[in-house]
């Protein structure tokens, strides 16, 4: 079976933005690469070219720290006021929801999201970050603390904390939510008063560029935020090796991740990771299994199963176990998969070539294994990254499609006979993103989750996404938390001020 392409009508503005080679954005102008290269980005939903990128390598990474580092140091930045830094944030939200179908469209084309979905998540919980982050902007406050020095009887003190910007970030995002990605980054940071580089994935580098454009439009002065697309192993690991970067925020694979952890130890800069998950989700019989396996169900396939946190083992209390695997089977088999901007699409293409072929070996690893697909299981032939939506059951623990992260629309079903003997199964993985439970009583739910290693927990929910909410991992799932008002320990750093009176 093939993709049926019709061709289809885009907005305008993204139509023209993708028209001619994106340059990079270094110290407030667009140029070129040094080196003069650029490279592809292409339209999942048909392997074509969408558009050239300048390819920005070391040489250009450093033309940008150093912009970062004048903005941060120096710059009319610095002098701001938290308030006038706030509604830079802010004004940059409006500008972005003037442009929410042009950025849906962009997120379609380069990532092959349906534009159903990018209209109503990608963009708006973007724009609702920096909304959320300008609020911080003016509430990022210290203490005053009464001190007791021992050894100097009769002396007086006052001493008080300062919250104050870690400085230059670099920041290193993913392929999923390109855009999202890049406000969950850039919020927090331009509310703390930090200055940016950021490195778009090499396969969605659009989204960025044109919120480039933006950031500009706003008014943030030059140098405040620098976009370098190119590739990982290049831009990437030079930004995270950079002695000029005093802080390098990563999103990603858990193997770079290593990778990116390695690379901050020349200047010791800090490091915050989002890493991979093979998340639990766990079903119980006494749980309304309709919402159950409707939730299960967006849990994997939502994104195409390309979210860190997907609910990728759904473990099924055995006597429900057949019915929330035949309910999920089937909602897989109704999934529309297509081209994102046709409006009949549930589910696009994976975002790449390689991303397909990484699942499609999975899945033959999988059933080579023992597995059985009761949906799905292969690819779509013809134009473009197609995977059919899948369920697999006779998995063993051991097997690797149970255990480790295949980032496509492929759920393991695993059935379980108790919370006590569920609970190591579930825990027993490297990684502790997320974790979702399905039950009628909230009792067992909030045991479990205190009990989950997770760094997210969804009780008869799953992929509820708020700017206020903490996100991010136990174990190898990452260092520190992304959102909320956690994500701000990441951006500042606290400087003590003791005066004798
Ligand atoms: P990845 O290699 O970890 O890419 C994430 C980002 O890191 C991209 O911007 C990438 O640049 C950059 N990068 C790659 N190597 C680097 C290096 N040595 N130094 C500095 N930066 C580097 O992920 P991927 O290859 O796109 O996907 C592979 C797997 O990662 C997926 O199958 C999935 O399991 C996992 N993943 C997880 C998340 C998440 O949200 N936690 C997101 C995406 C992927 P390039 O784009 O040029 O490679
Ligand atoms: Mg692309």
């Amino acid at each position: 079976m093939g993709i049926a392409v019709s061709p289809i009508q885009i907005d305008s503005n993204a139509s023209d933005f993708i028209s001619k080679p994106r340059k990079m954005l270094i110290d407030g102008k667009w140029v070129n690469a040094a080196s003069g290269k650029t490279f592809p980005t292409y339209n999942p939903a048909t392997g074509e070219v969408l558009a050239q990128v300048a390819e920005g390598d070391r040489a250009d990474i450093d033309l940008a720290v150093q912009a970062a580092r004048r903005a941060f140091d120096s710059g009319p930045w610095s002098r701001l006021t938290p308030s006038e830094r706030g509604k830079l944030v802010w004004k940059l939200a409006d500008l972005l929801e003037e442009h929410i179908e042009e950025f849906a469209t962009l997120e379609t084309l380069d990532n092959g999201k349906p534009l159903t979905v990018a209209r109503a998540a990608d963009v708006p919980l973007a724009v609702d970050m920096f909304r959320y982050m300008a609020g911080w902007a003016t509430k990022l406050e210290g203490t005053t603390i009464p001190i007791s020095v021992p050894y100097t009887p009769g002396a007086q003190y006052h001493a008080y904390t300062l919250r104050e910007p870690v400085g230059v970030v670099g920041q290193i995002i993913p392929w999923n939510f390109p855009l999202l990605m890049a406000a969950w980054k850039l919020g927090p940071a331009l509310a703390s008063g930090c200055t940016v580089v950021l490195k778009p994935a090499e396969q969605t580098p659009l989204s960025a560029l044109r919120l480039g454009e933006l950031i500009m439009e706003a008014g943030f002065p030059d140098g405040v935020v620098n976009v370098v697309p190119g590739y990982g192993e290049t831009a990437g690991a030079a930004l995270a090796a950079h002695d000029q970067v005093d802080k390098i925020a990563f999103t990603g694979s858990t193997e770079v991740g290593k990778l990116i952890v390695h690379a901050a130890a020349g200047n010791l800069k800090k490091v915050s990771l989002e890493l991979g998950g093979k998340s639990p989700n766990v079903v119980f019989k006494d749980a309304d299994l309709d919402t159950a396996i409707a939730g299960a169900a967006s849990a994997i396939f939502f994104n195409h199963g390309q979210c860190c946190c997907a609910g990728s083992r759904l473990y099924v209390e055995r006597p429900v176990f057949d019915q929330v695997v035949e309910g999920l089977s089937a909602k897989a088999k109704k999934i529309n998969v297509g081209p994102g901007l046709d409006p009949t699409t549930h589910m696009g293409p994976l975002v790449s070539e390689e991303q397909l072929q990484r699942v499609c070996n999975y899945l033959e690893i999988g059933m080579a294994e023992g597995a059985k697909a009761t949906s799905g299981g292969r690819k779509i032939g013809g134009k473009g990254y197609f995977v059919e939506p899948t369920v697999l059951v006779d998995t063993k623990d051991y097997m690797k499609v149970v255990q480790e992260e295949i980032f496509g629309p492929v759920v393991a079903a695993i059935p379980f006979d108790s919370p006590e003997e569920l609970l190591p199964r579930a825990n027993d993985t490297v990684y502790g993103l997320a974790a979702g439970i399905w039950t009628k009583d909230i009792s067992k739910a909030h045991r479990l989750a205190a009990s989950l290693r997770a760094g997210t927990v969804w009780i008869n929910c799953y992929n509820i996404f708020d700017a206020s909410l903490p996100f991010g991992g136990y174990k190898q799932s990452g260092w520190g938390r992304e959102m909320g008002k956690d994500v701000l320990e990441l951006y500042t750093q606290t400087k003590a001020v003791c005066a004798r009176l």
